[in-house]
């Protein structure tokens, strides 16, 4: 795509937008640039017309190309206006995608994408590639354009998937869909379509990895044009797939067949040894050998945030899983951890059903201390799962968590909720949890 002369409108100035519109500038587009903050820095705009404030769809006007970032919903003013009008929308991945000339390894799913992607990302440097990790985490995929790299891991979240046109990954891995977003989407099968799209572009040669141990996931293999490898727990009979035996992810893939040692790989839960299948068959798939897989599975030491250890004081445990921003998160979360657990959950509400965490709740929760805009919908979802104590700041959860707990006693924080009714994001929300913690 020629961008020379083209006039670009970019959609939203998050850290996506900034990165697309100084990729467009850089190739001589002519921009125009939008967000509905006002408070944004022009200084670091490259230049082009800047527009902040309410939308208006007048902007468009002699618009040939938008680029909108994820954060912006599918029924912006703009965006609609565009698509009325027959100018192409595209999102930065797509984008992106266009002009980035390595293989590109995507992620998606609802829990463990950055899990994956970081851990995949360290498979292939410690096989010698030149490896970009970006996406959705971190840096923008626009920023590997130029550069040379061997492989690109991506993580892609459904908000970018939406606005993808040609977007065709070497690789497409699936981990999982439950409920989360519903602020934005309808209910689980619009939210699911717009991640099943990762494969809609893929062809013979490319691969997509979908969890078997997920219907939702595994329920679009038949529909995919890729070749599908399906990993799971149960041991497999079909190639290619990967499964578990005692401490060893065991690969079959047809041509080539094998085991991965999991007995020293650190990260706790059930849901980590299925991360941990997902980023082996990726790299399977890219071609590499089980021994390099098995040497970066046992080195990663997991990211901040997910399910981490904070300290123990008093007999009692402390976990921060800021991340766990979703019912499902906070499941593993419960199923990774030995009870007797005080749970401190709650956040901000984002349109789920909460009743997945009734039975964890009544298994190994002894108390769950429900805190923010949340705390009220999730007393009355969970109400006689188990004790239930109900605050209002994440300050008070961990006060009232550190005078009830008693020696043995394992204090998580899994919120299943969004962190905007009381931070910035979920990192502040568990940086400022562990402050409170160290502080006990
Ligand atoms: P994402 O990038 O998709 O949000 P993360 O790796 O950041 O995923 O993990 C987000 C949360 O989900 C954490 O609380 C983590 O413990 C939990 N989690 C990670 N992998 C899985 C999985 N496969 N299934 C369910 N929950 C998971």
């Amino acid at each position: 795509m020629e961008l020379r002369g083209k006039r670009v409108m970019v959609v939203g100035l998050g850290v996506s937008g900034l990165a697309a519109a100084r990729f467009l500038a850089s190739r001589g587009a002519h921009l125009t640039m939008t967000d509905r903050r006002v408070d944004l820095d022009r200084s670091k705009l490259p230049a082009g017309d800047v527009k902040l404030g309410a939308e208006d769809a007048a902007w468009m006007k002699n618009t040939e190309l938008v680029v909108t970032s994820p954060g912006v919903p599918r029924d912006s003013k703009l965006l609609r206006a565009a698509v009325e009008q027959g100018i192409p929308v595209i999102g930065e991945l797509e984008l992106a995608s266009r002009y980035v000339e390595a293989p590109i390894a995507a992620v998606t799913g609802t829990n463990g994408k950055s899990t994956v992607v970081v851990l995949l990302g360290e498979i292939f440097k410690a096989a010698g590639l030149s490896t970009f990790v970006g996406g959705n985490l971190g840096t923008p995929l626009i920023d590997a354009v130029g550069a040379r790299y061997d492989v690109v891991v991506a993580e892609v979240s459904s908000f970018q998937l939406e606005w993808i046109e040609q977007f065709s990954p070497k690789i497409a891995v699936h981990l999982n869909l439950t409920d989360d977003h519903f602020d934005r989407y309808r209910d689980l099968d619009d939210y699911g379509a717009a991640k099943a799209r990762i494969f809609e572009n893929q062809n013979a040669d490319a691969w997509a990895i979908l969890n078997r141990d997920d219907p939702n996931v595994w329920k679009l293999a038949s529909k995919i044009r890729s070749r599908v490898i399906g990993f799971g727990y149960a041991p497999q009979n079909t190639a290619p797939s990967l499964w578990i035996e005692g401490d060893e992810i065991c690969f079959d893939l047809g041509d080539r067949r094998g085991r991965i040692s999991v007995e020293k790989f650190h990260l706790r839960g059930r849901h980590n040894l299925s991360n941990a299948m997902a980023a082996s068959a990726a790299a399977l798939a890219m071609g590499i050998d089980a021994s390099t897989i098995e040497r970066a599975l046992e080195e990663f030491a997991g990211l901040p945030h997910r399910i981490e250890f904070v300290r123990e004081t008093g007999g009692v445990k402390y976990i921060d899983d800021s991340k766990g921003t979703n019912v499902g998160a906070a499941v593993e979360a419960i199923d990774a951890i030995p009870a007797p657990i005080i749970l401190i959950a709650g956040g901000l509400d984002k349109g789920g059903d909460y009743a997945p965490l009734r039975k964890p709740l009544k298994e190994k929760v002894r108390l769950a201390i429900l805190n923010g805009a949340a705390r009220d919908t999730m007393r009355d979802a969970l109400d006689g799962a188990t004790t239930i104590a109900v605050v209002a700041t994440l300050r008070d959860a961990v006060e009232h968590a550190a005078r009830e707990a008693k020696p043995g006693d394992t204090v998580l924080m899994s919120p299943a909720c969004s962190s905007f009714d009381q931070f910035k994001d979920y990192a502040e929300r568990g940086n400022i949890f562990k402050e409170l913690v160290r502080a006990l």
